[in-house]
């Protein structure tokens, strides 16, 4: 009887060993599982990388504009989507930061997608003084091409659909020039695949913003959509193919389906981390200083018109808009199905807007990114059923940070500001009128890039005297922590002090400015008329501060060790590490492969060891 038992028992628990066995084979790390494809497929003789089946077969990079690095910490517990899932099984680089200071949009997309400093891709800021042409250009401006809507209309160029990256000032487009990545100087991770793999790699992008989308594809593309915040309109220009399935997509689904909705909050009142009401916003026509903020443009408005617009790009329809068109095109395309490895990528403009409009510290942060979460959770569902859970590779990033609302912060006591642009402009006008330079002396300051009149600097530069008034007239504006002249940071100068290595990180002779302004901490670009600082609400980004630089990194699919790692990394870190699984080279040595976060890793004390001061294992869902 007791021997009968304890076969029925032994019996029992093989079954249950055994039970256990499937489901911890079908709940196997994606990644674990790929190794095991791997070692198969390894004696197969592949003709070219595309026919590798250790490789995966669609590379997705995933960009959100302005999110800073902490707000994984901080709002995680509402995620259960995409976010959630990057989070779980991902290779997360907690410390990854931009080690530069122009931390804009164009910037940090160009970073990501090089692999490479705006010192090697060029890309310096969202806008810069063309010296030749003696005017400001957009990163992605090209007089050589012209862009297309997709309703078939000329459509405009070279500015932000929706307020440029210094805030609430006005954008400097529509021009006469459409947009291209003519001005990026090395290619794209996306175009490298293309050109290196022997095989027909799909390159596709998409973003509100065209440096975005532009920056991400690189200089030729199958589809790169962008958006224009003046006629609501989809478009792309004549450097890339018209694609009909955007088309079609577009006209099926229309953005004014939108108007006359509310954004409301979707979490309880109790899940949000800061007060209901935004201190000193610079949100859109329409939307007040708290939620719900109704889709109905102006206060005259009697249907979408670009109020309406201004809203739907600062709310989170605009996010889950272009989620279904990313899904749209990976059906379309059949992309990471056909016999090459095939790239999307996708950035979320709405972020950034948002983020402007109302800070970190807002309720409505906090919910855009709950409901990119669902998005993004969707969308892997997606590609789980499409591509192939395990064949798909993605990395997630930003293209930069945010700092703080200054009222907001300057209530606690600490020194924060904004950084009258106009009146530093009067400052050095002002300090060099009694030395007899010729008037005006300034062509332009767009962020930290002092640009002086043809001639004016290369006379400065004898005139020691001259230099330290202009300088001095500099440092005694409010906000301003020290200037750089464009000699000190040349050529990239080994040096200790983190701000000045980032000053020539970002450097470019031929396009950054003669001189080079770096605000105090808390202080914020203000583009407002001189006399009127603070007219402005909301904040911004494009500092070397660490809160501007700080963004996630993470890495999902198959090859990646899931975990926590803390190591030193950037942005620049991620086109290296996909060229790695996808077995290319890259033009720059900027960025460095993320080895610690690769299957197969040893470091030199063995993986796991105290010198990678990593979480992770492959094989313990537990380390996240
Ligand atoms: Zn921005």
């Amino acid at each position: 009887m007791a021997g009968g038992l304890t076969r029925f028992v032994y019996r029992a628990s093989q079954i249950l060993a055994m039970l256990l066995l499937v489901v911890f084979l079908a709940e196997l790390p994606v990644a674990a599982q790929n190794s095991a494809v791997q070692t198969r497929t390894r004696k197969n003789s592949a003709k070219d990388l595309s026919r590798d089946s250790s490789k995966p077969k669609l590379v997705v990079i995933l960009v959100v504009d302005q999110m800073r690095g902490d707000y994984v910490d901080k709002f995680q517990q509402q995620w259960t989507g995409g976010l959630k899932r990057l989070v779980d099984e991902g290779a997360w680089f907690h410390e990854a930061a931009y080690p530069y200071g122009s931390t804009e949009t164009c910037v940090g997309h160009a970073t990501i997608s090089t692999g490479a400093f705006p010192a090697s891709h060029g890309m310096i800021g969202n806008e810069w003084w063309d010296r030749e042409q003696q005017k400001e250009i957009t990163c992605t401006a090209d007089a050589s091409v012209k862009n297309i809507a997709y309703d078939g209309s000329a459509a405009p160029g070279g500015g932000d659909p929706a307020g440029s990256a210094h805030g609430s000032t006005p954008n400097i487009g529509p021009n006469s020039v459409g947009d291209s990545a003519a001005r990026m100087l090395i290619p794209a991770f996306a175009e490298e695949l293309k050109f290196q793999s022997g095989a027909g790699t799909r390159i596709v992008a998409m973003s509100l913003k065209a440096r975005a989308a532009i920056t991400m594809a690189g200089h030729q593309a199958d589809s790169v959509t962008w958006w224009d915040g003046a006629t609501g309109l989809w478009q792309t220009s004549s450097a890339y193919p018209q694609a009909p399935f955007i088309a079609e997509f577009v006209k099926l689904h229309p953005i004014t389906e939108d108007y006359g909705k509310t954004w409301a909050p979707l979490l309880p009142e109790s899940a949000y981390l800061y007060d209901k009401t935004a201190v000193n916003p610079g949100a859109p026509t329409g939307y007040g200083a708290e939620f719900p903020h109704p889709l109905r443009g102006g206060p005259d408005s009697k249907g979408p018109d670009r109020a309406f617009y201004l809203q739907w790009a600062t709310s989170p329809y605009a996010e889950t808009y272009l989620a279904h068109m990313a899904e749209n095109v990976v059906d379309k395309l059949k992309l990471g199905r056909g016999p090459s490895i095939d790239f999307i990528s996708v950035s979320f403009s709405s972020a950034d807007y948002v983020g402007h409009s109302f800070g970190p510290r807002s309720w409505e942060v906090q919910d855009e990114l709950a409901r990119l979460d669902r998005d993004l959770g969707e969308f892997f569902t997606h590609l789980d059923k499409t591509v192939g859970r395990g064949k798909y590779v993605v990395a997630f990033s930003s293209d930069h940070g945010v700092a703080p609302v200054p009222e907001d912060l300057r209530k606690t006591g600490v020194d924060a500001g904004r950084l009258n642009v106009e009146e530093v402009r009067n400052r050095i006008e002002q300090a060099l009128e009694p030395l007899h330079y010729a008037k005006p002396a300034v062509s332009k300051i767009d962020g930290a890039n002092v640009y002086f009149t043809p001639d004016t600097y290369a006379k400065l530069k004898s005139d020691a005297h001259a230099l330290q008034a202009v300088i001095d007239s500099i440092q005694s504006a409010p906000g301003v922590a020290r200037v750089y002249q464009a000699e000190e940071v040349d050529d990239r100068p080994a040096t200790r002090n983190p701000i000045h290595a980032a000053e020539a990180a970002g450097f470019l002779k031929s396009r950054s400015g003669d001189l080079l302004i770096v605000p105090k901490p808390y202080w914020i670009w203000d583009y407002s008329a001189p006399g009127k600082p603070g007219r402005n609400g909301g904040t911004s980004h494009g500092t070397p501060n660490y809160y501007d630089q700080r963004v996630p990194v993470i890495l999902m699919g198959p090859g990646i060790r899931r975990g926590r790692y803390y190591e030193t990394a950037t942005p620049a870190d991620i086109a290296p590490t996909l060229a790695t699984l996808c077995g290319i080279t890259l033009a720059t040595q900027d960025g460095r492969t993320l080895a610690e976060a690769l299957e197969g890793f040893h470091s030199a004390r063995g993986a796991g060891s105290s010198q990678t001061r990593s979480t992770s294992d492959a094989n313990t869902p537990s380390d996240r």
